[in-house]
This record gives structure tokens, sequence and C-alpha cells, in this order.
């Protein structure tokens, strides 16, 4: 195992039960939203995890923050698995991973001025307080290129692009090494959403962040990842290079997710074959046997709706598909 993994995230599991019964709760089923995913993220590098919606995503985004405890498994942060610590030493550690999130106007209270959200995370874990958290403060609006002035206003006061960037200041703000982005510029207009990635992408060089960036939007993810995981119905279903996982896809998923993503030429685009998937993903509570993603792959074998694929290792590019095995 290579020594500059900073995150890595071994056979996670993440099952939610549905109960029925009124005074006696009574488990009758799970929610199988993450199923078995492992995967690493090297110190500095941006992977991009993509899928459709009910892919399981969000929830490995939880996972690794512990805003859901994890059924089965580890998530190893810098040689420590925050899947078990006890509570205490779990606050302690949040400092250095954040979350940044989709809607940024949900997740501004209101009531405060940006210089008391964007100082929170400093006061609560005692980290500055008086002038000196005013200045940080000010420090984080002009990395994030907004006007330190602007701290005394409220979040209503600006545009959707301007409070993602509040958002992203005030994940910023304790210095933490790791970044969890959840589809952080899904919410905003087309115009603005490469501000905010672009904004992103010098904060991780400038910072040296590691992120994980979440998002169903593949042609985004590829602009900014350095390595793209696809999941498909709480499985991992390939993992390469962004170079190689666009130029080159293996799992049949893979390849009708980029056949849908627009090309800026419009001759190419006229003549190009775009890969339709029939029907939906289909619920986790009773995913498919085998390959979960038999009912709907135009490349099935006999043995896809037995067997489930395993992961192979094709010169690190990673592919779960019977067609390799
Ligand atoms: Fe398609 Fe079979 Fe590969 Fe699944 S394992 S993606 S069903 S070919």
């Amino acid at each position: 195992m290579e020594n500059n993994i900073l995150v890595e995230v071994k056979n996670l599991y993440k099952y939610f039960p549905i109960t029925r019964g009124i005074l006696i709760q009574r488990k009758i089923a799970d929610i199988k939203a993450v199923d078995n995913v492992s995967f690493f993220i090297r110190r500095g590098e941006t992977l991009g995890l993509v899928g459709e919606s009910g892919s399981g995503k969000t929830t490995v985004g939880k996972c690794i923050l512990r805003l859901h405890d994890v059924t089965y498994g580890q998530v190893v942060f810098d040689g420590v698995d925050l899947a078990h610590i006890p509570r205490g030493q779990l606050r302690a550690m949040r400092p250095k991973f954040q979350p940044i999130f989709q809607d940024p106007y949900s997740s501004l209270d209101p009531r405060h001025t940006v210089e008391s959200i964007v100082g929170e995370p400093l006061v609560v874990h005692g980290i500055a307080k008086g002038k000196q958290l005013k200045d940080r403060v000010a420090e984080l609006l002009t990395m994030v290129e907004l006007e330190p002035e602007m701290a005394q206003r409220y979040p209503h006061m600006f545009s959707g692009g301007q409070r993602q960037r509040i958002g992203i200041a005030r994940s910023l703000a304790t210095n933490p090494s790791f970044l969890v982005c959840d589809e952080p510029v899904s919410a905003l207009d087309v115009s603005i959403q490469a501000q905010i990635v672009n904004l992103l992408d010098n904060l991780q060089e400038s910072m040296n962040l590691t992120m994980l960036f979440i998002s169903h939007d593949l042609s985004l993810v590829r602009h900014i990842s350095d390595r793209i995981a696809v999941m498909y119905l709480g499985k991992l279903v390939e993992l390469a290079s962004s170079n190689d996982l666009y130029n080159d896809p293996l799992h049949p998923y893979t390849r009708a997710l980029i056949s849908a993503v627009p090309i800026p030429d419009p001759a190419v685009e006229r003549n190009r074959k775009r890969m339709l998937l029939p029907g939906e993903i289909p619920s986790p509570l009773n995913p498919p046997a085998g390959c979960r993603f038999h009912p709907r792959c135009p490349e099935r074998l006999e043995i896809c709706s037995k067997d489930v694929p395993k992961y192979q290792d094709r010169s690190g590019h990673f592919v779960a598909c019977h067609l390799y095995q």
C-alpha cells in the first residue's frame, strides 16, 4: 500500500433498516445504500465520485464524514478509523475534514452575519476569538474572492454563487486537509458553476487539499478530478484516472454515462451515438441479483444475472464486469 494515502475506505457497507410495528419495532428489510465499497484518495488528489441519483454516492460522502454511522467497514483518515473512534476523539479531528454541501442557502443561517457564519467553526473549536477571529474571517473571504467588508452582511444579500463562496470560506476556516464536496455547484447557474469549480481547483492547489468531489455531472467531475470512481446502486463499478475513464471506459454503465455528456462541437454532437439505458435505477431495497446493472445492460451475458462480478485491476484501471473476467 502506498504511504501517501490520506483517506482509505475499506469494505464500506451502509444499510438503512426498515422497521414495522407500533409498540415493538421489528426490522423487516434493509435499504442497501452502500454495499462493499473500497477506494483510497492520495494526499493532494481529487477523486470524483459519479453516478445517477440513488447510486449511493452521497451516502458514501456522509459515511466518510461520519454524518452517518457505518453498518460495516472502515474509513481510515490519516491512519485513524473515523468510523469507529469515540465521539470525543471524532470531534477533536473534525477541523481536519470538512464538507461543502449542495445548497449554500439552506446551510447558511439567515439570522447571522457572514462574519459569524464563517467564524463559527473557529469559535466552536476554540481556535480564534476577538481581533484574531475578525482577521481570519477577512483572510478567508479574500481567499474565496469576496470583499472582507462583506463580513457584516447577511446571507440574503448575496447571489447563489457568492453564498457558495461563503460556504467554502466556512469549510476552510479550520484549515482542513480534506474536503468532501457533495454536488457543490448543482444548485447554481451554469455560468456560475465554472467559477466555483475553478475556485475549488485553485484552492486545492494552493492549500494542497485532498478532495472527494461528488456529482452526477461527469463533464464537471472530469474537469476537476485526478481519478474518477463510478457508482451504480450502492456498488463501485469502475475507477480510473480521469483520462482513462473518459477515453477508454470499460463498464457499460460508464459508457452510457459518457455517451450522455454533451459535446460543445455541434457537428460531432449531431453525428455521435447515444447509449440510452432502458428503465430507471432499481430500488436499493431489493437490488437485482448478480450484477446489479444487468436488467439495464445492453451487453449482459448469461452469468450476469447469477454471479456478482469481481473487481478487476487492469493496470490501475479498476472495473467490476463479467466482460473482463
Ligand atoms: Fe453488463 Fe454483465 Fe458487465 Fe454487468 S457484468 S455490466 S450486466 S456485462
